[in-house]
C-alpha cells in the first residue's frame, strides 16, 4: 500500500480527480496529516465517512522503524531506522540555540563514491521515496515530542541523485497548513551535480543550496571527490554564479577540513581566489573520523589559522559547530557501523 507521505497538494489534487471528488480535500487532507498529524484515517472529523473509507483503502499512515535511538552528551540525537524492505538509514536531531534542526538521508548509500565519506563506502542501492524521507521527520517527532524547525538534506546520499523526491519532499514541509517548515530553514548540500543545481535554480522554492566544494583545484579534487572528473571545479563555480544571478540567494560553501590533505595556507589562498566577488561564504566543517577510512581531522589550530586566512583574503567564513561527533553522528557512520558488522 502506498504511504500517504509520497503525495504533495497538487498529487492529492489528481488522485481527487481521479476519483470525482472536490479539489479542496487536498488541502484538508495536508492539514489532517501533517499539522494534526493524525495516526487513523477515522480522526478525520470534517471528512465523510465513504471518503474516508477510500483513504483507508488506499493509503499507509505508517512511520519508520526506530532500530536505535542515541543522544550524545552534547543533546545531539541519532536515530537509526529500518525501512519496509530491510535496509537501513539514519537521521541525526540537533540542538540549536535557534531550533531543532534534522540531517535527513536520501538515498540508501551513495554513489558519488567521496574517499573520506562513510556513506560512500557502500553503493547506493536506491533512491528513498519521498515518504520515506517525511517519515525520518514524523517518526522524530513522534518519538522525542519535539518540534523540527530546520531540516538539513545533508544524511547519506546525494540528493541532486534523487532530484523529484527531493524536491517534493521540499514543498511537502513547506506547505503552510502542513508542517510549515519556512523555506529559509531548509538547507540541500550536493557534492556537485551540476545539472541538478541548475534544474534547483528554475524551482521557486527560496530554500538554500550547499555546495560540497572540500578542495580549491582540480588535481585535489579529483582525488577526493570522483564527481569532479564528470563536473570540474571550473564548471561548478560557474553553475554556481548562474544559481546566485538567477535566485538571488547567498551560496553556502561547504569545506571539510581533512588533515595535511587540504588545509593549508596555500590551499587558503587558492580557495579565496576561487571565490572571490562571489555571494557564498564558507563553512569550514571539522571531520568526523571514521573507523574504516585513513583522513585525519585537522587540529583546531590548522582550522583557526585557514580561517584566518580566508576572513584577510575578505572571504565570509564560518566554523561548523562539532555535532555528535561522540556517537558517530556524521554522515553514514551509524548505518556504516552496522552494515559493517
Ligand atoms: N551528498 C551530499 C550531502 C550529504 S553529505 C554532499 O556530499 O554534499 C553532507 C556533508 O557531510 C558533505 O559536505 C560531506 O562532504 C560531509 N561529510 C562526509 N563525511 C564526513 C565526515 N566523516 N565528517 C564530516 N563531514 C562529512
Ligand atoms: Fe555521497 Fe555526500 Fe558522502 Fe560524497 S560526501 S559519498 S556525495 S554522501
Amino acid at each position: 500500500m502506498e504511504s500517504i507521505y509520497n503525495l504533495s497538494e497538487d498529487d492529492f489534487k489528481l488522485y481527487l480527480n481521479n476519483l470525482g471528488e472536490k479539489p479542496f480535500r487536498a488541502k484538508q487532507i495536508m492539514e489532517w496529516v501533517y499539522r494534526h498529524k493524525i495516526e487513523s484515517f477515522d480522526e478525520m472529523t470534517n471528512v465523510k465517512k465513504t471518503f474516508i473509507e477510500q483513504l483507508k483503502k488506499d493509503f499507509s499512515l505508517d512511520l519508520l522503524e526506530v532500530v536505535t535511538h542515541q543522544i550524545s552528551s552534547d543533546g545531539t540525537q541519532k536515530f537509526l531506522f529500518r525501512l519496509k524492505d530491510g535496509n537501513l538509514i539514519e537521521s541525526v536531531l540537533m540542538n540549536n540555540e535557534y531550533g531543532y534542526s534534522i540531517c535527513v538521508t536520501t538515498q540508501v548509500g551513495c554513489n558519488m563514491g567521496c574517499v573520506f565519506c562513510a556513506s560512500g563506502m557502500k553503493k547506493r542501492l536506491r533512491n528513498l521515496e519521498t515518504a520515506e524521507i517525511i517519515m525520518q521527520l514524523l517518526t522524530v517527532e513522534k518519538v522525542t515530542g519535539i518540534k523540527i524547525t530546520h531540516i538539513v538534506i545533508m544524511g547519506i546520499g546525494e540528493p541532486f541523485d534523487n532530484y523529484e523526491n527531493v524536491t517534493r519532499f521540499m514543498k511537502i514541509v513547506n506547505y503552510p497548513l502542513g508542517l510549515e517548515i519556512g523555506a529559509r530553514h531548509i538547507t540541500v548540500s550536493t557534492s556537485g551535480l551540476i545539472p541538478g543545481i541548475e534544474k534547483y535554480s528554475n524551482e521557486k522554492l527560496q530554500t538554500n543550496l550547499a555546495v560540497s566544494l572540500h578542495a580549491p583545484n582540480n588535481e585535489l579534487r579529483n582525488k577526493i571527490m570522483p564527481v569532479n572528473k564528470a563536473y570540474d571545479i571550473d564548471k561548478l563555480i560557474d553553475a554556481i554564479k548562474k544559481y546566485i544571478d538567477k535566485t538571488n540567494r547567498r551560496v553556502t560553501i561547504e569545506y571539510l577540513m581533512l588533515n595535511e590533505v587540504n588545509d593549508t595556507k596555500e590551499c587558503a589562498l587558492e580557495l579565496a581566489n576561487l571565490l572571490k566577488g562571489l555571494n557564498v561564504y564558507v563553512n569550514l566543517i571539522p571531520y568526523n573520523e571514521t573507523s574504516h577510512i585513513e583522513f585525519k581531522k585537522s587540529s583546531n589550530e590548522r582550522v583557526m589559522a585557514f580561517y584566518d586566512t580566508l576572513k584577510k583574503q575578505g572571504i565570509n567564513v564560518t566554523v561548523r559547530r562539532r555535532f555528535g561527533s561522540l556517537i558517530d553522528a556524521a554522515c553514514g557512520q551509524l548505518r556504516a557501523n552496522e552494515v559493517n558488522k
